[in-house]
């Protein structure tokens, strides 16, 4: 039999990842007793070797020039043997081998970095938002700016670990939220079926835009000659899927474009299974650079939650307990016929969650 040969590097995918963990994580891999909290924004792993390996969360703006991010680097070689990573709510994370050495590092990225520390607990969590504009051809609000306008009104409250339980954010720039299934999410809203440009519309494959409606909304056409697609409007629920199939399918309006806030969504299995959001606020103005009007919807959100909520309880949780009513009558927020979800094809029994069922 010939000897097997050394496979070649490979030259496409993720690399291997391990040169890339802090030394100490590559020294008790797979061997941690477990983790504590320190205070808001730092945690210690502890290893079953003894190694204790402290993390400093800060939280970033996300979008960062290439000068920031050698900044960034230059305090990670200063104090964590060249090592640091993102998590993907877009925090930088630095680790170090001591406690005495945590302070420095936290004096080094709040001074140097110009960064929060935090966002741990009980805290806001950064904000987990959409690619937006940099990236994706759909978007219709720009999401980073969002954050960063909500972030900025929200510093002492990712600071400081003062809420019941955990509150997490996402922002999604149109209404497909690849944001996903947060606490709170800040979505785009469409208001109108979209607009087809004929003339363009057939460069790409039909089939395929008529296939990504979920409702069926769209079928082949004939107009002057050549193939095209018609938008059934009484069908259409504004969701944009058809824009990202086809941009000659234009349903962004910069104005009747809209942004909402929902409520209630969770990815864990702890306690409850996963949860989709709900919709709690419709209709807030798109309106950069700040968002003003975003921002009070969701203070007044976020007072109601911890002022109401029981201690661990979740956002979804909390509403559960106190019922929908409460809830709009608590936040203030309008009820409108918009929350009721009458949408054909809902599958309220979805499985969300993996829990064995019987
Ligand atoms: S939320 Fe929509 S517009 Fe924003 S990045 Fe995702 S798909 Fe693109
Ligand atoms: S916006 Fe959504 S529902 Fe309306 S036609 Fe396009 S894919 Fe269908």
């Amino acid at each position: 039999m010939s000897p097997i040969k050394p496979r070649a590097p490979r030259d496409n995918g993720a690399p291997d990842y391990e040169p890339y963990l802090h030394p100490s994580m590559q020294r008790n891999y797979g061997r941690w007793t477990g983790h504590r909290d320190i205070r808001p924004g730092v945690f210690v792993h502890e290893a079953e070797s003894g190694d204790n390996l402290f993390t400093v969360r800060a939280g970033s703006p996300r979008l960062m020039s290439a000068r920031l991010l050698r900044r960034i680097c230059d305090v990670a070689d200063k104090f964590c043997q060249g090592r640091l990573r993102f998590t993907s709510r877009n925090n930088v994370e630095f680790q170090v081998e001591t406690e005495a050495e945590v302070q420095p590092l936290i004096d080094e990225i709040e001074k140097v970095l110009g960064f929060p520390v935090g966002g741990t607990g009980r805290s806001v969590h950064n904000i987990i938002h959409t690619q937006g504009w940099l990236h994706c051809n759909l978007p219709n609000t720009d999401a980073s700016g969002v954050v960063k306008s909500i972030m900025d009104m929200l510093y002492e409250e990712f600071t400081h670990e003062n809420f019941p339980q955990r509150v997490k954010i996402s922002t999604s720039c149109c209404t497909i939220n690849c944001g996903g299934q947060t606490d709170i999410a800040i979505n785009l809203q469409h208001h109108h079926p979209p607009v087809i440009d004929h003339e363009m519309v057939g460069r790409c494959e039909l089939p395929k835009v008529i296939a990504i409606c979920p409702v069926m909304a769209i079928r082949p056409d004939r107009k002057d000659g050549h193939d095209t697609v018609e938008v059934i409007e009484e069908k259409c629920m504004y969701c944009g899927a058809c824009h990202a199939q086809c941009p000659a399918i234009e349903i962004r309006d910069g104005d009747t474009d809209t942004l909402s806030i929902w409520v209630g969504g969770k990815s864990s299995h702890t306690r409850s299974g996963p949860a989709f959001m709900k919709l709690a606020a419709i209709g807030l103005p798109n309106n950069p650079p700040r968002w003003p009007e975003v921002g009070d919807a969701l203070k007044r959100l976020l007072n109601a939650y911890k002022d109401g909520a029981r201690e661990f309880e979740r956002v979804g949780e909390w509403i559960d307990r106190i019922g929908w009513k409460n809830f709009f009558d608590l936040t203030g927020f309008e009820f409108t016929k918009y929350h009721i979800d009458n949408y054909r094809w809902a599958r309220t029994t979805f499985n969300t969650s993996s829990h064995v069922r019987l």
